[in-house]
């Protein structure tokens, strides 16, 4: 991952619920700036897809924590707009992370504090330099707490089932609209009612309501706002 400072570089965090168009904005916003993009759904889902692949049950922490020690998790920011690629022990599995099954399971992986503490020191060493924009459920609260800049993405449910479901149809997988939206809405109420690090839009963050999204005005209202930071000097990497 890129280190350069070029100037005062923000720290952006981008959090709401699955499907309110967290990645595509976030990317966008990295591309603009020229920082590192960084999904961290990525991460749980590329843990999820290891038990899957091991049969380890969702509930089983130990094991799960036994295969991570075994592997390693990586994400390259590829080309400016594109999604991360995740790397499995050098396997490319970006693809196989967003398959069906992922989706079902990566909830109930992403709950447990011992899985969670183990990508987040990843996440936090990855912001040090500033220059980055980062994805998730929990980046402005727990992750990055001093992020310059924090968003809160929200959409319409049905908006955003209908989202997902394209993507999948996009994919080929023979899904219903019904089945994505009951699967969405079991994930949320998982993300936000979890003891660890749930779903939350921090305090400080600004809520931006996607459903009738035009994505440039989302991605040039987060890069005012990270101008107005800039401009008034407290940009995060060059307060020291
Ligand atoms: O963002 P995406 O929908 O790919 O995330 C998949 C799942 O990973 C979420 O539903 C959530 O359970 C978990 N997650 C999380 N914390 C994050 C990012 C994702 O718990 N920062």
């Amino acid at each position: 991952m890129p280190t350069a400072r070029t100037g005062r570089r923000c720290v952006v965090a981008v959090d709401g619920p699955a499907g309110a168009g967290k990645s595509t904005v976030a990317r966008a916003v990295a591309a603009r700036l020229g920082y590192i993009y960084v999904d961290t759904g990525a991460m749980y889902r590329a843990v999820a897809l290891l038990a899957l692949r091991h049969r380890i049950p969702p509930d089983a922490v130990s094991q799960i924590l036994a295969r991570l020690d075994e592997v390693e998790i990586r994400l390259e920011p590829a080309a400016p707009g594109e999604p991360n690629r995740v790397y499995l022990d050098g396997e490319d599995v970006t693809d196989a992370i967003r398959e069906p099954e992922v989706n079902a399971h990566v909830s109930e992986i992403a709950r447990h504090a011992a899985v969670r503490e183990r990508l987040v020191a990843l996440q936090r060493a990855w912001a040090r330099e500033g220059g980055i924009v980062m994805d998730g459920r929990d980046i402005g609260t727990v992750v990055l707490p001093d992020a310059d800049v924090k968003v809160f993405l929200v959409a319409d449910v049905d908006v955003r089932a209908k989202r997902r479901w394209r993507e999948l149809l996009d994919k080929g997988h023979a899904v219903t609209l019904e089945e994505v939206r009951r699967q969405l809405i079991a994930r949320d109420v998982q993300d936000r009612t979890r003891a660890e690090s749930p779903l939350r839009k921090a305090d400080d963050a600004v809520v931006i309501d996607t459903s009738d999204m035009d994505i440039p005005a989302v991605v040039d209202e987060i890069l005012r706002l990270c101008r107005e930071r800039t401009a008034r000097g407290e940009a995060g990497t060059d307060k020291a």
